[in-house]
Parts: structure tokens; C-alpha cells; sequence
């Protein structure tokens, strides 16, 4: 029998961030806003990286961004399949996400700086759906 295809690594919320993953298996990529400064930031945590205030709210961010800066990865690590991309994306919102983009040929020809993306969630486990971006459709 061949042996079952490696797992990928699935991120184990904590309480700083389990709004986060309660927030994309519900289809919302939510964010912490600063209530004092208004600073909008990602990786969640329980002050505001800009003025250190603790008084944050979770916000339902647009999903929308740009596509920062990228590498190809062409070794097979468990639960990808090479070639594929690891990104940064750069949110709407502000923030800087570390991500993949999928739906799209994962050559520097289709992954273009600047582009427009947007995100969808791929269930990794029943509770954990993670967040990565594709293409956004231009007409729109
Ligand atoms: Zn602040």
C-alpha cells in the first residue's frame, strides 16, 4: 500500500488569534483596528503595534489587495505540490500577509508585482480554513 500523502502543517489557533480562524471559516478575513489611532494591523495581537494601545476591535477586512513580492518554491515539501508560490500580499487594509497565490500558473510570467488579488479560503481541517489569494477577476 502506498503511503498516505504527507499532511500539510495546520495552524493550531490561540487566543489571540482564534477570532482570526473563527473569522475565515466564516468567509471574512478579519483584522485588528486600533481604536485609538485607527492603525489597521495583522498578525493579531492584544495591543497596537503603532501607539501600543489595548483597546483593538476585530474588523472584516475587504479581502483585497496586491501582490508585494513573491518566490517560486520548486521543492516538494508535504502537502504542496512544487512548483508553487510563497507571497506576501499587501492588503487593502494596509496590513502584509505571508500567503500563496493559487488559480494561476505559478510562473513570474502570471504572478505579476502590483497585481490584483483577492482572497479565498481552503479548509485545511474541519475548523481551520486557511486564507490564500488568487487573481482577482478584472471586471469588477
Ligand atoms: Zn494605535
Amino acid at each position: 500500500m502506498p503511503a498516505p500523502e504527507p499532511r500539510r502543517v495546520v495552524p493550531v489557533p490561540t487566543p489571540e488569534t482564534t477570532p482570526f480562524w473563527q473569522g475565515t471559516r466564516a468567509g471574512e478575513l478579519r483584522l485588528q483596528r486600533c481604536d485609538a489611532c485607527a492603525h489597521v494591523y495583522f498578525p493579531p495581537r492584544p495591543f497596537c503595534p503603532k501607539c501600543a494601545g489595548r483597546k483593538v476591535s476585530w474588523i472584516a477586512a475587504s479581502g483585497r489587495g496586491s501582490l508585494y513580492s513573491y518566490v517560486i518554491h520548486h521543492r516538494p515539501v508535504p502537502g504542496f505540490t512544487p512548483p508553487y508560490s510563497i507571497a506576501v500580499v499587501e492588503l487593502d487594509e494596509g496590513p502584509r500577509m505571508l500567503t500563496n497565490i493559487i488559480d494561476c500558473p505559478q510562473t513570474p510570467e502570471a504572478l505579476q508585482l502590483d497585481m490584483r488579488v483577492e482572497v479565498t479560503f481552503k479548509p485545511l481541517t474541519d475548523d481551520i480554513f486557511l486564507p490564500q489569494f488568487r487573481p482577482a477577476e478584472v471586471a469588477r
